[in-house]
């Protein structure tokens, strides 16, 4: 794990951030005088193992809230760590049309690194679910609001928490990624509409993505909505043949992305699926 960071706020809430070795996958413990807040805890065990004990330390009783953003295997693979926790997760999460190949997925990761976990792989079992729009839990003076954020894939959610402004939109709007689309571009691009609306209209809101680093600097907020809203274009305009594919590596350059070897692959795939969709 790199150095946790924490931001202590006025309003009576504060988090830490963990950030894994791999994937850059930051769990983010939210922590208010009413509740602690897990967001999806990752990724090797004894990171796991850091994060578990350090809500263990400082939770005094409080309730404990797990919220999964997605069930990409990265972000299911600490559930059995925090299975104690009332868990938060879309109706969609629920819904998986697959649990048991959600749970290999995380099992295959494993076997190639010779990772064994101390609990069991199961897919989680929701407490909390959220089907609406806009669907709110309040704890005391605490307020989680839920928005679907589908597109990445099919069963995302994000949060929006207050005291604090914080907004937790799981695998958007990171700064070492461009949209992995791999559910619909038509949900994708709604749900950037709607992440770039609560930031747009929260003046001081902090942004957390999944990967990659925070940040509550307004020009940066809107540096990333304009690198997703760029590469949605770019990807359009490169099945349709009005860019060529040369393109794809002037954006890459421009925006700094680092990991070009994933990142390939991943715009491969974005170009596949955007061609069975348009
Ligand atoms: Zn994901």
């Amino acid at each position: 794990m790199n150095g946790p960071l924490s931001q202590p706020d006025t309003m009576g809430a504060s988090f830490r951030l963990f950030t894994s070795r791999l994937y850059a996958l930051n769990s983010c413990i939210v922590d208010t005088p009413d509740l602690v807040l897990v967001v999806d805890p990752g990724y090797l065990p004894d990171e796991i193992e850091g994060i578990r004990s350090y809500v263990d330390e400082m939770r005094q009783g409080r309730p404990l809230y797990l919220l999964l953003t997605h069930s990409d295997s990265d972000h299911i693979a600490g559930y059995g760590a925090f299975a104690d926790a009332t868990v938060i997760a879309s109706q969609a999460f629920v819904e998986h049309p697959d649990r048991e190949a959600a749970v290999e997925e995380v099992k295959a990761i494993d076997d190639d690194f010779y990772i064994d976990r101390p609990y069991p792989l199961i897919y989680p079992k929701v407490d909390h679910v959220i089907g609406n729009d806009g669907q709110q839990l309040t704890v005391g003076r605490t307020t989680l609001q839920f928005f679907q954020a589908v597109g990445h894939n099919r069963d995302g959610l994000a949060a929006w928490i207050e005291p604090g402004g914080l907004l937790m939109p799981g695998d958007y709007l990171s700064d070492l990624e461009f949209p992995f689309v791999t559910d619909s571009y038509e949900a994708y691009d709604e749900t950037l509409a709607k992440l770039s609306a609560i930031l747009q209209s929260n003046e001081g809101a902090t942004l957390i993505p999944c990967h990659g680093s925070i940040t509550a600097d307004p020009a940066e907020i809107d540096r990333r909505i304009r690198l997703s809203e760029t590469y949605l274009s770019l990807v359009a305009d490169i099945a349709s043949g009005a860019q060529d594919s040369a393109a794809y590596g002037q954006f890459v350059a421009a925006h700094g992305l680092r990991f070009p070897h994933f990142l390939r692959k991943q715009h491969e795939a974005n170009l596949a699926l955007y061609r069975t969709q348009k």
